[in-house]
């Protein structure tokens, strides 16, 4: 197994590692002999699209992107079982060429499953749960390098999909599938923030998968759409909510995915960038809050008060949405949800400066924090608002009691001790 140094940062360089290892494992027996013959304490990694120091360790990281992904497609099960490493978009493309799909994609494909799914990585849609509730089993290698396995029946599986990396190294996933699907997207400019605020499920509603895209001070906001072409969304208005419908793409850029309601098969409609394209801007910051979608209007209108401060670090913000789920540390745990996303310039101080305030506009909805972007939210915070969260503490304790899977992001948060 190849072994490197660090250092190495996350996708975005918002945080540089400071684990004085990493292994490239090519196997799962090599997963195995990492965590046996570990030097300290170990994290896995996935392809670090997280903003922080979520997967570092001051021991050894490991990574199974290097696993060969080996999918297993069980078509009468309606399931595909692969290797944790594997990138959203290549898993994609193999589906498709099967005729197969998943329900949904998250804003890129360029994510691991194993790494995803760990967070709770959402796209949008009011009726869709984030990727994380395709789960249908994992496999993983747990403490004492035992690999081992779970399917969804089995007792606290919702509490071991979300994990933040805390039960092991996820080697294999198992992820419900669908038969394939078209999609269009068809982008709107022009819908006025007050009648967004007036009746966002009539935006958010709107399509099978929902993006609204807003500066804070603006008085207009931008909306994609993306429709099943097989629902009868054929013909989408030329007007609607006031606003023009876009034959260009929403951004003039050529790492987004096809719009101007052209169909397509899923995989190159339901996330906005291209696989084979640089997504987002790169040199970034990402922040993300979740509160209960019926408090929306509301929790928008606290953070609009703020506009004037935010909207000069902001490169966009993008409002989603998520169906409520089970799974225990999950963003949209128990509550049908609006995600408040913010993509920041490159301008840490000021960010950090501004998280404490939003944070604080959004207290009254008992917002959550992505757990993969930056906030700062402390120990007590997070318990207020995820209540299954000293059941994962307590899962994870007892799955790992000497914490070789803990780390000092996981003991601020107060899921480790
Ligand atoms: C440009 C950009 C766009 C984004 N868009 C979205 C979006 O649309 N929706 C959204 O919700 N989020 C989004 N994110 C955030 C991103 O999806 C999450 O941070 C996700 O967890 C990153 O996955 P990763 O494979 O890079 O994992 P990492 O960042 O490498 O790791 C994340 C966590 O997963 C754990 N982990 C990784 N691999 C394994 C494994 N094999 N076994 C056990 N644990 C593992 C790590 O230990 C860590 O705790 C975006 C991020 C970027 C940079």
């Amino acid at each position: 197994m190849a072994a490197s140094p660090a250092p190495l940062t996350t996708w975005a360089g918002t945080h540089t590692f400071a684990a004085p290892r990493i292994a490239h494992a090519t196997s799962v027996e090599q997963v195995q002999d990492a965590v046996r013959s570990r030097e300290g304490r170990v994290r896995a990694l996935g392809t670090r699209h997280s903003f922080h120091d979520l997967a570092d360790t001051d021991g050894t990281l490991i990574t199974v992107t290097g696993v060969d992904p080996a999918p297993v497609l069980d078509e009468v099960a309606g399931t595909v079982t692969v290797g944790g490493g594997i990138r959203y978009g290549d898993l994609a493309l193999w589906l498709e060429e099967r005729g197969w799909a998943l329900h949904n994609m998250g804003s890129l494909p360029h994510i691991s499953v194993a790494g995803a799914t760990a967070t709770s990585t959402h796209g949008s849609g009011n009726t869709l749960g984030t990727l994380s509730t395709a789960v249908r089993g994992l496999e993983f290698v747990d403490a004492t390098g035992s690999l081992r396995t779970l399917g969804a029946n089995d007792t606290d599986f919702a509490g071991y999909v979300v994990h933040l990396g805390a039960i092991g190294i996820v080697t294999r996933v198992t992820l419900a599938v669908e038969p394939s699907y078209l999609v269009r997207q068809d982008a709107y400019a022009g819908i006025s923030w007050d009648t967004l605020l007036g009746d966002p499920e009539a935006v958010t509603g709107s399509g099978y998968s929902v993006s609204v895209f807003a500066r804070w001070t603006h008085e207009t906001v931008a909306v994609i759409r993306k429709n099943r072409v097989s629902e009868g969304s054929g013909d989408l208005p030329e007007t609607w909510l006031g606003a023009g419908r876009l034959l260009a793409p929403i951004i003039d850029s050529d790492a987004w995915t096809e719009q101007g309601g052209v169909p397509g098969p899923w995989l190159h409609r339901m996330p906005h960038f291209k696989l084979e394209s640089t997504p987002s801007v790169g040199d970034e910051i990402q922040t993300e809050y979740f509160v209960p979608r019926a408090d929306g209007p509301d929790a928008l209108r606290a953070v609009r008060e703020l506009g004037s401060r935010i909207d000069p670090h902001l490169v966009v913000t993008e409002l989603r949405t998520a169906a409520a789920d089970d799974l225990w540390l999950s963003g949209a745990y128990g509550r049908d949800t609006l995600a408040i996303h913010f993509t920041w310039l490159p301008h840490p101080d000021a960010v950090a400066g501004l998280l404490p305030d939003i944070e604080r506009a959004l207290a009254p909805f008992d917002a959550r924090p992505h757990w993969g972007k930056w906030h700062r939210f402390t120990a007590e915070r997070l318990a207020a608002v995820h209540p299954r969260l000293s059941d994962s503490r307590e899962l994870f304790a007892r799955l790992d009691p000497d914490g070789v899977f803990a780390n000092a992001h996981l003991e601020r948060l107060g899921l480790r001790g």
